[in-house]
């Protein structure tokens, strides 16, 4: 369905600091405007949760953890940073292989299966977006995702 992605995100943020007990606090940096984006609003926000959770899991308590949407072109590209572990940069492309685990003693202890990125992939590309992540060991993530704006000239409205 068409959606705009800006309040749909205050949504799903809102959503996730109202959830978890601890005090999580998720900076914002959504454009003002509304920006409109066909999607399955239940997938992305299986995907959205997934990175948050991620970002949390693999972060120190109190790391901060911000969520910033912009316009590039005809694509919106939403990033979600944290300030956690980090992820070496030869495991970068893998941790979207299904199963992949980054750090399998951490793993084990923090429990899941490695399946939330994989799927976060599938979903996304389904959208015909494009997801990958970058990072630095021991400072933190970035995991970002694009996806494609309706062309208000071609009147999809
Ligand atoms: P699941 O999501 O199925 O519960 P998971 O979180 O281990 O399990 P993914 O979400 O697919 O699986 O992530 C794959 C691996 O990538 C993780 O096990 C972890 O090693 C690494 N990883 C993912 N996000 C981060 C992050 N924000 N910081 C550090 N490592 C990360
Ligand atoms: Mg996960």
């Amino acid at each position: 369905e068409r959606v705009n992605i800006v309040s749909f995100f205050h949504h799903i943020i809102d959503r996730f600091e109202m959830n978890k007990n601890e005090n999580i606090i998720i900076e914002r940096q959504l454009p003002k405007d509304s920006l409109f984006i066909w999607l399955d609003k239940d997938k992305i926000i299986q995907v959205v949760d997934n990175i948050i959770s991620n970002a949390i899991k693999y972060s120190p308590k109190g790391g901060k953890i911000k969520v910033r949407i912009i316009r590039v072109r005809q694509k919106v590209k939403v990033s979600i940073t944290d300030q956690g572990v980090g992820i070496a940069t030869e495991k970068l492309d893998k941790i979207f292989e299904r199963f992949y685990r980054a750090d399998k003693a951490r793993s084990r202890e923090l429990g899941g299966t490695g399946l939330g990125l994989a799927i976060a992939k599938e979903i996304i590309e389904s959208h015909h977006g494009q997801i990958w992540a970058e990072s630095q060991e021991g400072k933190g993530t970035t995991v970002l995702f694009t996806l494609p704006l309706i062309n208000r000239k071609r009147g999809n409205r």
